[in-house]
């Protein structure tokens, strides 16, 4: 094994061990932390206004982003079924795109009606996508195998944070997951790309994830902003569901036109335990 190989499997296996601490630590977080109150009046949105017969109308239809992209996602992934071999960036795509389908099926639901019940859904809902976008990003800087256990971790312990908040109304490991996952995709985006890693525009997403957070804050305050035309909760969605353009604009197919032959060099490369893993990325 040549020594830049050597030295790119130690960076590789040092990143993976990393990404386990910080796993570790917001678990611990999420055990030991305070307890954290949902506020009171949190069912009740500034925009209430029906249409039709649709009540929270904006809120319920400010979800149709996220189907959109995730059915335009799918719609992609499918059309390139012969320039994109089934990578696990591949296979994270897919679970992040299907995420944004079942975002916008369990917040137009909670929305249509909002209680703790509808949260829940909501946020199961939001973890399969965030799954799916922290376990792209973990293939792209990590591993494979890093990837998958990353995914895995979230579709366990999103769910089981969701249902602890539903029966304890602390949302503490609600939030771990949350922004503990935002903390953990922030330094997934700060390593180097491993080779064949997508050209995914990494900081528009997490910029767009950061604005909905904002708006989501101010939704009253934005609601009286603009005149009662629009609210901050609507807007989030709107901006969250934007998350997902620069994964969808990486899968463009003038933006991979060598992802065929990238795809088998690389492969071996992608496992922490495979020789010739490359140095540095593209
Ligand atoms: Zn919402």
């Amino acid at each position: 094994m040549s020594a830049p190989a050597i030295h790119s499997m130690r960076s590789t296996r040092s990143r993976e061990v990393v990404l386990l601490a910080l796993c570790a630590g917001l678990f611990v977080l999420a055990l030991l932390g305070p307890r954290v109150e949902l506020p009171a009046h949190y069912h009740a949105f500034a925009d209430a206004r029906a249409w039709q017969f649709l009540p929270n109308a904006m809120d319920v239809l400010s979800n149709l982003g996220f189907a959109l992209f995730g059915v335009l996602g799918l719609l992609r992934l499918r059309l390139l079924d012969h320039a994109i071999a089934w990578t696990v960036n591949r296979q994270m795509a897919a679970l992040f795109f299907l995420g944004l389908v079942l975002t916008a099926l369990c917040s137009g639901y909670y929305h249509w009606q909002p209680d703790g019940a509808g949260l829940w859904l909501d946020r199961l809902g939001m973890v399969v996508a965030f799954a799916g976008l922290l376990g792209l990003a973990a293939a792209d800087r990590v591993s494979d195998r890093a990837a998958h256990a990353l995914a895995l971790l979230l579709l366990v312990a999103g769910p089981a944070a969701a249902t602890t908040a539903m029966h304890s109304l602390d949302q503490l490991a609600w939030v771990v997951v949350q922004f503990g996952g935002l903390a953990i995709l922030v330094w997934l985006v700060l390593n180097k790309p491993l080779p064949g890693a997508w050209s995914v525009r990494w900081w528009v997403v997490i910029g767009a994830y950061a604005l909905a957070k904002l708006f989501e804050l101010g939704d009253a305050a934005v609601f009286e902003w603009t005149g009662h035309w629009v609210s901050g909760h609507s807007l989030k969605h709107l901006v969250a569901s934007c998350a997902a353009w620069p994964v969808l604009a990486a899968l463009r197919p003038s933006h991979r036109p060598n992802v065929q032959a990238e795809v088998g060099e690389v492969a071996a490369a992608r496992t922490p335990s495979g020789d010739g893993v490359p140095a540095g990325g593209r």
